[in-house]
């Protein structure tokens, strides 16, 4: 509804409307480019240790610099790019050069550092899509056993067989998978027994609401529980403040991520952040 439904008002709205939809059809029409010109970039966020506060890896998020519009978040240009399957592309993208990138720390005298990519449905629901994984490795030469793969609910959701395959030819390789956003989705949790997941990424908007509303920290303490008893790694995503640690802390959460441990940054501003990455073992927030 439009609250002021004067002759200006509506011209206004009309006129954003206009716009939002011109700046679509510019990004589609950009996506191609992008990729071909190097305009993606990725940025890295800490994931932190919950006990020891030790780094424990990062997870690989991708920018856009765009030459117009600026550095683009991929909430804006994703589903876009998952519209017109160049989704394909970026993913493949971020996996190679994440595993190139974090494969160079490990060299660097930090073996172990975990690394966390997103997957888009589209990129698993390929048939190339386990074949592609394992070729990564193999070419970038980095550890199975340190990769985890971030997939959502959505993909889960219907009881389809090739996806529980592919997602076992995974783990058989030695990775690891974790469910993104847990608890924006879908209320089934059957699904938790039926596919090889390790991780639960409980969803920032449980936890951002931690200290003012009861419900949701009585949520990410059914969350933190169920995992426990279904023997899940549990990672905290949004932690922006020390009292929001310190419970997920209390409660038995394992791994914690949020502009409290540093917002994600490209390579160098993560070495800056964590300078202990090349040469010791741990790092802790300013
Ligand atoms: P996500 O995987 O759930 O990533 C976490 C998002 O929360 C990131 O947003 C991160 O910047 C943000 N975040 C982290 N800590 C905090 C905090 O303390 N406070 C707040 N307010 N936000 C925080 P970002 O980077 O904009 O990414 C959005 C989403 O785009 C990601 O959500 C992920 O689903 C998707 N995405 C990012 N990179 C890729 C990619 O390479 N491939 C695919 N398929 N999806 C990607
Ligand atoms: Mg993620
Ligand atoms: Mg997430
Ligand atoms: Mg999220």
């Amino acid at each position: 509804r439009i609250k002021n439904s004067g002759k200006n008002g509506s011209i206004l709205f009309n006129a954003e409307m206009n716009g939002s939809v011109n700046r679509r059809h510019a990004l589609e029409q950009d996506l191609r480019r992008a990729l071909q010109n190097n305009e993606m970039e990725i940025c890295y966020q800490p994931l932190v240790n919950t006990e020891s506060t030790a780094l424990h890896g990062v997870e690989a998020l991708i920018r856009w610099n765009h030459p117009r519009y600026g550095r683009l978040s991929p909430a804006e240009f994703i589903p876009i790019a998952e519209d017109n399957r160049l989704i394909i592309d970026i993913d493949r993208q971020t996996l190679r050069d994440a595993c190139l990138h974090v494969k160079a720390l490990h060299d660097a005298g930090h073996p172990g550092l975990k690394l966390s990519v997103n997957l888009s449905p589209v990129m698993v629901e390929r048939d190339d899509f386990v074949d592609h994984v394992a070729a990564t490795l193999e070419i970038t030469g980095f550890p199975s056993d340190c990769l985890q793969l971030e997939i959502t609910e959505g993909l889960l959701l219907n009881d389809r067989s090739d996806i529980v395959e592919k997602l076992e030819s995974l783990t058989r390789m030695g990775l690891s998978l974790a469910i993104d956003d847990f608890g924006t989705g879908f209320s089934s949790l059957s699904y938790l027994q039926k596919f090889p997941i390790s991780t639960l990424k409980i969803d920032r908007s449980f936890v951002q609401k931690l200290h003012q509303k009861n419900d949701d920290a009585c949520i990410v303490g059914a969350i933190v529980s169920m995992a426990q008893g279904l023997r899940l790694q549990i990672v905290a995503e949004g932690v922006e403040h020390v009292s929001q640690f310190n419970y997920l802390r209390s409660l038995g959460c394992d791994v914690v991520q949020g502009y409290l441990f540093g917002a994600p940054g490209t390579m160098e501003e993560l070495l800056g952040r964590y300078p202990g990455l090349v040469s010791s073992g741990t790092a802790a927030p300013e």
